[in-house]
């Protein structure tokens, strides 16, 4: 059972949710991907989700203030290490992470940051499908029904071009100082993320699991 939480930095579509999902199966770790739960709670109308929708609509980040309660919920109820893909994604929410692992007594997370080139970003976007139920990503025509969970694969919403561009942009403005706070704390590994999704697992394992 692994005792330290990873986080997952990286621009939308640098692989987070793929490589995420893939470690934590593999590490036995517990996976948060907030994208994830926001895109159900827009889905099921929830008070989450319609407080949510606005700034997803756009393409923008959800404030910190409904993002935090959301997130502190769930650490709240975990056992051992976790993943979690998407969070933190500003200053505020790393800051405030940190204090609830510090207030748990458990070891602060290490974080791992998909370094891709804005262009290849921008190219596998066009292609991505998500599982409208489990979430789980592959490229467009390769499966119409999750090989996962039997569930609807659909492009996301969110994958149109300007909203594309917006969310891009927020990471850079928002995210991308994350990459300085967890290297200035030596709790960052950089992984060049261009590679295939196989040879990237395997870098992550030699790279963090070991
Ligand atoms: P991607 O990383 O490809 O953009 P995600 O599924 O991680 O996809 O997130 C989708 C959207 O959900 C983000 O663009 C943002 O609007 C919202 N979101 C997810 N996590 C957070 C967060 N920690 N803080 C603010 N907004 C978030």
């Amino acid at each position: 059972m692994p005792t330290q939480s990873l986080v997952f930095l990286g621009a939308p579509a640098s692989g987070k949710g793929t490589q995420g999902r893939r470690l934590a199966e593999f590490g036995g770790f517990s996976y948060l991907s907030t994208g994830g739960l926001l895109r159900t709670a827009l889905r099921e109308g929830t008070a989450l989700g319609k407080e949510a929708r606005p700034f997803l609509d756009r393409g923008e980040y959800v404030p910190d203030e409904v993002m935090l309660p959301m997130v502190i919920e769930w650490l709240g109820a975990l056992k051992g290490a976790a993943i979690l893909d998407g969070f933190p994604r500003t200053l505020a929410q790393a800051e405030a992470l940190d204090t609830a692992y510090l207030e748990m007594g458990h070891p602060l997370p290490h974080s791992v940051f998909l370094d891709v080139p804005d262009e290849e970003l921008r190219r596998r976007v066009t292609g991505r499908l998500e599982c409208v139920s489990c979430h789980w990503v592959t490229s467009r025509g390769a499966f119409e029904v999750c090989s996962k969970c039997g569930g609807k694969m659909a492009p996301r919403a969110d994958d149109e071009v300007v909203r594309f561009e917006n969310r891009l942009n927020e990471f850079e403005r928002l995210t991308f100082p994350l990459v300085r706070f967890y290297e200035e704390r030596g709790r960052l590994t950089l992984i060049e993320a261009l590679g295939s999704p196989e040879d990237i697992h395997t870098e992550l394992r030699l790279k963090i699991l070991l």
